[in-house]
């Protein structure tokens, strides 16, 4: 009987293993296929300046919708496509694709948005990262100042030599380099000191706490003071109430995103909110 066990366990698994090989095939061939077709979009979410409250940039963020799947976010497509090894196309499509974009608003409603774009720790570690940059700054005539690169904590956690050199020649170009999700990653203020970034997004999980508890509100306080004793700057993200807002600016909090401004929005949308403000 033991033994009959076994075998069914066996083939549970296996049948398993066959369906979970099956499904990241169709994934991964989805994927593959909405980057080739572009439909793969970006969502725009404003960032706010807290001296000037006016809308200075805007991050890019990916949306994938596929008629069978559904939205599916990018918290669990990205992790795959990292998988994968469909990141590096992915997020090359998308700098291209927010670059054209940027320049396209400036130009059109004279503005100089800073547009800032997510790039996995993978690909920003792959060789030639710079020149393909580079190229794309060439190729869609943005003025690179107005150009953000976003890479996460995780990104200090295998930091070589190189990595920092590559920031060093993405910040030489004119770009701005951001901490993204700062204080949920492994990395220890070491690593801080030894990377060239000029701002700290302080990670959604600690605004969050800053209204219920008084413990929230000396967790922000001090990673504000640690950001301008380091001469970075501060976006905090995933800003939804008034009072988390109030607690930021008292601390001096340079820059803010997040649902009480404004959700991501679609290209239209973004196209209507610049009309409607006065910069
Ligand atoms: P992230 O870069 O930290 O982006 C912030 C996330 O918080 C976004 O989720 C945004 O929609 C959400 N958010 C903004 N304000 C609020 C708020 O007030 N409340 C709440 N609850 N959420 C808010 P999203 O768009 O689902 O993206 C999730 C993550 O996926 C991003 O986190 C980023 O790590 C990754 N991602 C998105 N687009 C790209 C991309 O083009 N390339 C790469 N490599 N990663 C991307
Ligand atoms: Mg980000
Ligand atoms: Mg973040
Ligand atoms: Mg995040």
């Amino acid at each position: 009987a033991a033994k009959t066990k076994r075998g069914n366990q066996y083939r549970l698994y296996r049948d398993n293993m066959e369906e979970a090989n099956d499904k990241w095939l169709l994934l991964e061939t989805k994927l593959h296929q909405a980057l080739k077709k572009d439909s793969l979009a970006l969502h725009y979410q404003p960032k706010i300046d807290l001296k000037t409250d006016t809308i200075v940039g805007m991050e890019a963020l990916l949306r994938w919708y596929d008629p069978e799947l559904g939205h599916v976010p990018p918290d669990r497509f990205i992790p795959f496509a990292e998988e994968c090894g469909l990141i590096n196309d992915i997020g090359v499509w998308v700098l291209r694709k927010a670059c054209a974009q940027a320049r396209f608003w400036n130009q059109e409603y004279s503005l100089s948005l800073r547009v800032a774009v997510n790039i996995s720790p993978i690909h920003i570690s792959t060789h030639g990262f710079v020149d393909m940059v580079r190229k794309i700054i060439t190729e869609t005539a943005i003025d690179p100042h107005l150009l953000e690169i976003e890479i996460t904590e995780m990104s200090m956690l295998d930091y070589t030599e190189e990595l920092i050199n590559t920031i060093k020649q993405l910040r030489a170009l004119g770009i701005t380099i951001s901490l993204d999700d700062f204080g949920t990653g492994y990395s220890s203020l070491n690593y801080l000191k030894k990377f060239p970034v000029d701002v700290l997004k302080i990670d959604r999980a600690f605004v969050r706490d800053i209204v219920p508890e008084k413990s929230g509100i000396a967790m922000i306080s001090a990673m504000i003071s640690l950001a301008h004793a380091l001469n970075l700057q501060v976006v905090a993200e995933g800003v939804e109430e008034e009072a988390e807002l109030k607690v930021l600016r008292e601390h001096g909090c340079e820059y803010v995103q997040g649902y009480y401004f404004s959700k991501p929005l679609s290209v239209e949308d973004f196209t209507n909110l610049i009309k409607q403000s006065s910069f």
